[in-house]
Order: C-alpha cells, then structure tokens, then sequence
C-alpha cells in the first residue's frame, strides 16, 4: 500500500453543515497490539474524529491527496473502525446521490440512514465475540493518575493485561453498561472476527413453504412478469384492488428471484400496524427475514443490520429507513402501499424510501415491484408514460367479492351525534348477521371544539393558530399540533356560559356507538388507545378473534387491515377533504375512502360501504364511487397537468420559522430576491411566495415558506444547485430555523 500519510480522508459528520471534512488518517499506532490486519483508508469505514472539542464518529466519503485547508492545518483522525466498508456499493452512492438530491447534509444523510448503535460505534460485524481496547483506550491508561470512570479504566486494565475477551465475560466481571460506556467513549471497540465473504451470501436460500393458495391468472401473470425482469432495471406498477392477493405476489416472486445468491428488500409504510404481512413472510418462508424498524431497541436493530449485511438474512423487511440498508446481493425490492404518505420523511433528512427505492433497483439493475390499490398519481403517470410497467390484479381471489359503496346524503336524513338513520339501520342489520363493522372519523379525541353558542368564543391554543380538542379519558383540553394541555372548561372565558363541545373525534364517536348499539363490544384504534406496540398487538387480535365487534378509528384504519369477517365500512365524513386547498388533498380522500372501504368483503361475507356527506353530487365523490378509483385519477392526473402541479412541475419548498413573524418574512423575501437573481430562475422555474403557513404560528412560531416550481426535475436541480448555497450565506437571523423539501407532499 502507498505511504497512507499523503492521503487525505474526506469525512461525512453528523451536523447541519453542507460539507464534508478533511482529516489526515490516524497515526500508525493508532493500531492496538495483537491486530493482524488493521483497517485502511478507504470510502465507506466509519472513523473516529477530533470535532471542536468534542469527539465524533463519521464516515469516509472518499479519499483524495489534495484539500483547501493547508496540510499543517488539517487534524488527524483517532482511528479508522472498519475493515470493510459498511454499505455495498450501491447503497453507498445511493446515500451520496440522495444528499445531492436533497441538498441536505451529507453527514445527517449517513446517520439517517445507520442503526444507533452503529453511530455510537458498535461494531458492524455479525455476530461479534470480543472486545479489545482502542487507540484512544490505551492512551488513557498511559495516565494512570486520571481518576475518572475508574470501571471503565478497570475494565480497560482488564483487556490489558488479558487480550480481547468476549461480551459474556465483561459482563459478568463488571456490568452491560459499563462496557457499553467504555465502548461510548471510544475506548474498547468489538474485534472483528470475519470479513464480509466473497459470492455467495452464507444464508440459506428461503424456500418457499408449500400453501393450499392456487394463483388466479392474473396473479400467475403479475408473477411471470417481475421474475421475466431478472437481472435488470425495471419498475412494475402492481395495481391490484384492496384484498386482490398482491402479498402472495410478493412471496412467489421473491421466492424465484432471491434463488440460490439473492436478497430481496420489502418496504412497508408502517410495520406496527400490520402484523400480518411480517407474519406472513414468517409463515411461508423457512428462514427468518431481517426486520427493520423504528420500534426496535438499538441491539435489535443492529442486529437486522448486521444480518442484512453479512447476508445471513435474505429478506429484509422494513419501513422508510429500510431503503438503506447493506444488501450486498439485492436482486428484488417491494414498496408495498406505495402511495402511503408515510415514506416520506417528514422532518430532518427529508427524503422519499419509495423513490430512492426506485433509484436503488436502478442503479443495482434490479426490479423493483410498486403495489398499491390506490397508485399514486405520479406512478400511474409513470405507467402512462411508458417508464413503469403496469400489472393488474382486478378483483379478489375465491368468494370474495369488492364491497359496493353508497354516498348517504346527510342533509336528507336525520343525524343522531354524527350517524344517519341509514347507517344506523346498516350497522344493526349487520351485526344482527353476525358480521363485524368499521366505522371510520379521521379525528381524534371527544371533540374538535368547544364552543359558547352565547357569545361565539372558542377554546384555543395559546401557542398556535389553532383550536384545542376536548378529550375526556383522560379529561383535558389538548393541542393536536405543540400538545399543549390544560384543564377543561365548563364555562366561556368570555362571557361565563356555559360550553359546549362541537364535532365528534373517535372518544365520542366510541360512547354514542356504546349507546346505539350496547351489549356489542368496541375497539377503538387511535394514537390514544394505542400508544405502545402491544396495546396495537392486542387490539388488532382482539378484533381479529372476533370479540370486538364494532371497530372505530383513524388513518390507522386504512393500512391493509385483514379482516375476513368485516360486513360494513361507516366512512362519517367524508366531507373533510373535499375542500381542503393543498393540491394533493383529492388524491389523499379517494386513497382514504377506497383503503376504509377495503376493509369491507374481504373473507365470504359480501361487503357494503356507506359514505356520509353532505355534497353527493360533488364530482370527485361521484367518479370515485360511480367509476372507480382509476377514472378518478384519470380526471385528477388532468386537472393536475392542466394546473401545472406535479408529476406536470417539479416542486421544492423553502420552510422557515422564528418566534419573531418579521424575521421570518425578511428571511424569505432575502431567499426570494436571491432566487430571481439566479441564472437558473431564468428559464422554467417560478418563485411563489413568500406565504404564511395553514397554521401560522405553531408552538409560539411563526411559520411561512417560499414555493419553488419548476418545469421537470434537472431544471428543479440546477437551480437549487446555484442558489441554495447563496442562501446558506445569507446572515441568518437569530433564532431562525429552516429547512429545504425537495418534492414536498404538502405544499405548507
Ligand atoms: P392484498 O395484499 O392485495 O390486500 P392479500 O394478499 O392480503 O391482498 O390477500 C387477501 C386474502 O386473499 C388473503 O387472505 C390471501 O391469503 C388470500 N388469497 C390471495 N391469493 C389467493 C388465491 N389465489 N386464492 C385464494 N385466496 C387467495
Ligand atoms: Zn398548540
């Protein structure tokens, strides 16, 4: 190897600085004793770095021989961690790729997409035995008089005088979280035992376990279509209705594709609330996949980690930060529900998993399998144009049958606290069947206001332009937005009447069903009733097992849900969306109505679907119901292009935030000055704004951003790339914050 001292290593740091840092690589003696083969410089090995004062973990973006700082300038790193670099080349240029493309810090793009444990130096090696001291350790024990942390330093001692010893021994002789801080500090580290083996994955290929299933043609088609695709870049749309058997696509296809070498990556939007595909997964293949998500402990994660790296683990199940994991021989990705807002990172790093997916599969030429029954419009567009191939799975498999939707007119037909007469008479006729029912309100609490018919005051937040939902168990006055509480309020704080609470959230929806309909047991699935992963677990089997009878949510009750004995979706309002401003608000109800209605029909029993509204003639509502989910987003995907929103523009927004509004406003209006001033702005994009957000003030801050729209994705970019660096230099206001989204999901 070349004399390393003249190479120069270029650090991403987690820190929200658009740059890398050089570092000169670590001394020689950086190297403990008894190491055979130390690492070496080279992109992609986590190493250990002086920052300020501080000590700080980064990863090698590249290594070079030439920097701006002058040599005699430049630091020296502690000591390089890895031996191998932790992602595959693939995920590696994916990562540098996406900072590039949403012009966010390379070094919050690298820890976004580690496991925690990682960021705090584990080791990323399966399955490591051993620890042994650092550089950074045996310098500490060269200053003996130093009398800090004397468990570490005896720990440290210890390794000294003994050589690398197991986790299960320093454990017993000092304790978990002293070899954890030691390893904290930076100064015991795991030994690495093997290096990542060449060819083949050491895992055994998961066979696919015998199923009584029979594929319907279409399904049969889906399949020989993406295994058709093996070995090279190709995006298949797989539009299949709610309960159409898109999960036994999957399976199948990643059975033949993984083979004897493969590894296929499976997103989910959200693995808490459905179980049962993970189970699923579990059931049918003879060896366990990885799973990847935020609810795991650090150890836990990791572990998945380390598995998908090593190859050990040859299915990968994950949500949004799946899409980096290391899969040194993926050869087939899903992104279930692709349309799901969820995998879009909504604040830091905000990236999208379903597109660097796609990004991903090209770039390892592999296919990658977009399933939703609801596509987004982008993807259909994609599909029209050529780019994605389009597989159909039309109806349900066996005796199940789509549910058939009616829209109940709430001005005809007398309201009893939020339900019709007809979808009263509904739910007994189908409880009386002995089917189970869903009844949809996308809103949380008792009520959305409380309010004083005397003089007109409302209860609001004292922090935000919004007003505060009245809970009852436990009984408060709580804001959906900053999560303010207070106690609440019997009397106006105006006038001293008495208030009343208008609206109805899913508490009341919950207590006026108890009332309707008593001696039939209720579920009720909000972010109040389960707020840990095993409340979800028992809920969902509560229902599954058939002893909750009536079932009452949110949001959470569109995710893919399998519940065979469900007669009857209640959608109470659906009126909620109809009007919202944001662009993308149409395409998120009808994705909402069709998901909840999916919940219907899905085992024997036929299902049915009421819609409440009180516009049954608005167009929207009418093709959805009247046509179908595809000519609504045909006629959405129109009036998109026609309003030059995406997939017809490309979109950026520049947010902003201060406690001071004028801050705020000075700050946009210098980015937007810049903006018109730049090359780029000259042809195809347009600055709009700045504009207040929906919610100006959010937790005492003032919230407004500037709309960047462009006319297709290069031109978005090569502007972003002139100005935004100019907008890095601007004199930030004290107190300011702000961030860049590239393709927004809600312009606000
Ligand atoms: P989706 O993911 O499209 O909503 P699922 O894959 O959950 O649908 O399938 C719905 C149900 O239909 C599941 O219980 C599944 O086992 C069953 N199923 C899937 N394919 C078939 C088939 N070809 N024949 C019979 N049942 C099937
Ligand atoms: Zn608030």
């Amino acid at each position: 190897m070349e004399n390393s001292d003249s190479l120069i290593l270029q650090v991403a740091i987690d820190t929200p600085l658009r740059r890398v840092f050089d570092y000169l690589p670590p001394p020689v003696t950086a190297t403990p004793a008894g190491v055979a083969d130390p690492p070496r410089p080279q992109p992609g090995i986590r190493v250990r770095i002086p920052f300020g004062h501080s000590t700080k973990l980064g990863v090698v973006v590249a290594v070079t021989d030439r920097s701006d700082v002058p040599r005699a300038k430049l630091r020296r790193a502690y000591e390089l961690i890895d031996h191998e670099p932790l992602f595959d080349p693939v995920g590696f240029d994916l990562l540098r790729w996406a900072a590039d493309y949403y012009h966010h810090p390379i070094g919050e793009v690298f820890a976004a997409a580690l496991p925690v444990a990682l960021r705090a130096g584990r080791s990323a090696q399966a399955h490591p035995v051993e620890w042994e001291p650092t550089a950074l350790g045996l310098a500490e024990t060269g200053s003996p008089s130093d009398r800090r942390a004397p468990h570490q330093r005896a720990l440290l001692a210890h390794l000294q005088a003994h050589g690398p010893r197991p986790t299960a021994e320093l454990v017993a002789v000092f304790d978990a979280a002293i070899v954890r801080a030691a390893a904290t500090r930076g100064w015991i580290r795991e030994r690495p035992r093997s290096t990542l083996p060449a060819g083949v994955p050491p895992g055994a290929a998961p066979r696919l376990r015998s199923s009584p299933i029979e594929l319907s043609e279409a399904q049969r088609l889906a399949v020989a279509a993406i295994v058709e695709s093996a070995g090279r870049f190709a995006v298949h749309l797989l539009h299949g209705v709610t309960g159409s058997g898109k999960t036994e696509v999957y399976l199948r296809a990643i059975a033949t594709l993984i083979g004897a070498r493969g590894q296929a990556l499976v997103l989910v939007p959200e693995i808490s609330l459905t179980p049962q595909l993970v189970e699923r997964f579990q059931d049918r293949f003879d060896s366990a996949p990885a799973i990847l998500h935020s609810g795991l402990a650090a150890g836990e994660r990791l572990e998945a980690w380390r598995r998908a790296r090593s190859g050990e683990a040859r299915i990968v199940i994950g949500t949004r930060s799946a899409v980096f994991a290391p899969l040194p021989w993926l050869a087939l990705i899903i992104v279930d529900e692709e349309h799901d807002p969820s995998y879009k990172q909504h604040e830091g790093f905000r990236y999208s998993a379903r597109d660097l997916a796609v990004m991903r599969a090209q770039r390892a030429n592999v296919g990658i399998v977009l399933g939703s029954a609801t596509p987004s419009l982008e993807s259909l567009e994609n599909a029209t144009q050529g780019r994605y191939r389009k597989l159909t799975l039309p109806e349900r498999p066996g005796a199940a049958r789509a549910a058939r939707m009616h829209l109940v007119d709430l001005r005809r037909h007398a309201v009893d606290h939020g339900f019709s007469q007809p979808a009263i008479a509904a739910i007994s006729t189908h409880l009386a069947a002995g089917a189970q029912v869903i009844v949809f309100q996308n809103r949380r609490g008792y009520a959305p206001t409380l309010y004083c018919a005397a003089c007109g005051w409302v209860a609001t937040c004292a922090h935000c332009d919004a007003r505060l939902t009245l809970h009852r168990h436990p009984a408060g006055l709580r804001c959906h937005h900053c999560g303010a509480q207070r106690a609440p309020a019997s009397h106006c704080e105006a006038c001293g009447r008495d208030l009343h609470p208008v609206g109805h959230g899913t508490e009341r929806i919950e207590e006026t069903l108890v009332r309707l309909f008593p001696g039939h047991a209720i579920a009720r699935l909000d972010r109040d009733t389960v707020a840990t992963r095993g409340a979800i677990d028992a809920l969902l089997a509560r229902v599954r097992r058939g002893d909750a009878r009536i079932l009452v949510g949110t949001q959470m009750l569109t995710k893919g849900h399998d519940f065979p004995e469900i007669g009857l979706v209640v959608i109470l309002d659906a009126d909620q969306g109809l009007f919202a401003t944001d662009y993308r608000a149409a395409e998120r109800l009808a994705q909402t109505i069709i998901q909840v209605a999916g919940r219907a029909g899905r085992g024997a029993r036929p299902g049915e679907v009421l819609i409440q509204t009180e516009f049954p003639d608005h167009p929207l509502l009418r093709l959805l119901i009247d046509a179908g989910y595809e000519a609504f987003a045909t006629q959405a995907l129109a009036e998109r292009r026609e309003a030059r929103w995406p997939p017809f523009a490309r979109l950026a927004l520049l947010r902003a935030d201060a406690k001071d509004p004028a801050r705020v406003d000075a700050f946009l209006h210098a980015a937007a000055r810049l903006g018109h001033a730049t090359p780029g702005a000259a042809g195809g994009v347009v600055l709009l704004g700045p504009a207040s957000a929906l919610i100006a003030r959010r937790a005492d801050r003032h919230r407004a951003h500037l709309l960047i729209e462009a006319e297709n994705r290069s031109t978005l970019q090569r502007f972003l790339g002139e100005w935004l660096p100019r907008v890095e230099n601007l004199p930030a206001p004290h107190g300011l914050r702000w961030s860049l989204d590239v393709d927004p999901l809600e312009v606000d």
